[in-house]
């Protein structure tokens, strides 16, 4: 079993800032094509006391409060995986299983569903086995918080998106964490892109060879610098690249070399320069995703628990 997390590193939006500057409009639910987030058939809902379901094509919701903040939770999903499936698997078919997201309401409920971890985090997904056929998706989300849905839940979206990818066996960590992070809230990618300046600053920062081999989550104490230059290390990636050319680059360097991965995707970039150059020349983590990249901007019309 293999979990994921979202750490928790969340500058939370008031939620009163966002109803005085605007932004929620429960009627701009999302502007991708192909969507069932605005077909009203598309989501089922039911009472299980104590939990509220919604059931849409390839997620099942479920909510302690109310049946609309699940109905609406569904929807929002089935908005992400529709942007991260064009993006990031675009041959992606219809999830059997579906995709569970528990929305906890606190968490004494997250800490007993997900156990290790449920502490410094926010979200955590799981995908099961970690090989051949999915026979389970799930997230977790910790709910009691304003902006979680933005924060936490397109970071784990991806992973279990692109774990369809990956069933030979799961995505280098550096990746996986890395592009995930592209998906955070910016002020939480400025965190990010603080914990890599001081990695850098201190000498704690892992190099790419390190980086790359990583393959399983490192002491606490190294967290910091290993998600910020993950994230980092995937934007110096992204440019001038498609998101396949840097799967391949995922796939080839763990499985060929560093060296070999570069002088297939990257000709012209030398390894021993590359250690320098993702720093040099990769724009901050706190730089939009090209337009092409981003995700829905109106999930945070998502954060309406209630009317
Ligand atoms: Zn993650």
């Amino acid at each position: 079993m293999f979990r994921d997390w979202t750490p928790r590193k969340i500058l939370a939006i008031p939620f009163s800032a966002l109803l005085i500057s605007g932004i929620i409009d429960s009627s701009a639910a999302c502007d991708c094509h192909d969507c069932c987030c605005r077909d009203q058939n598309a989501v089922t809902v039911r009472e299980a006391s104590p939990w509220r379901i919604a059931e849409s094509p390839n997620f099942q919701v479920w909510s302690l409060t109310t049946v609309r903040e699940a109905e609406r939770v569904a929807r929002q999903c089935e908005c992400l995986r529709t942007k991260l499936t064009a993006t990031w698997n675009p041959e992606a078919s219809r999830w059997k299983p579906w995709c569970q997201v528990v929305l906890h309401a606190g968490i004494a409920s997250y800490r007993r569903a997900v156990g290790a971890g449920a502490d410094i985090t926010l979200g955590s997904s799981l995908v099961t086995p970690l090989q051949g056929v999915v026979k389970a998706r799930r997230i977790d989300l910790q709910a009691d918080v304003d902006d979680v849905l933005t924060a936490a839940l397109p970071h784990e979206l991806f992973h279990v998106v692109i774990a369809d990818r990956f069933r030979s066996s799961p995505p280098p960590l550096w990746f996986d964490e890395g592009v995930a992070i592209q998906y955070d809230v910016e002020s939480k990618r400025r965190l990010h892109e603080r914990d890599v300046q001081v990695a850098l600053a201190a000498g704690t920062a892992f190099t790419i060879d390190e980086l790359i081999a990583v393959d399983s989550y490192p002491p606490v104490d190294r967290w910091s610098a290993f998600y910020g230059q993950s994230g980092a290390f995937v934007r110096w990636l992204f440019a001038n690249r498609t998101p396949e050319e840097v799967i391949g680059f995922a796939r080839d360097s763990r499985s060929q070399g560093v060296r070999l991965a570069l002088a297939r995707y990257y000709p012209g970039r030398a390894k021993p320069n590359v250690d320098l150059a993702w720093r040099r020349e990769g724009p901050p983590l706190t730089t939009p995703l090209p337009p092409t990249w981003a995700l829905p901007s109106a999930d945070v019309a998502l954060l309406v628990k209630d009317e």
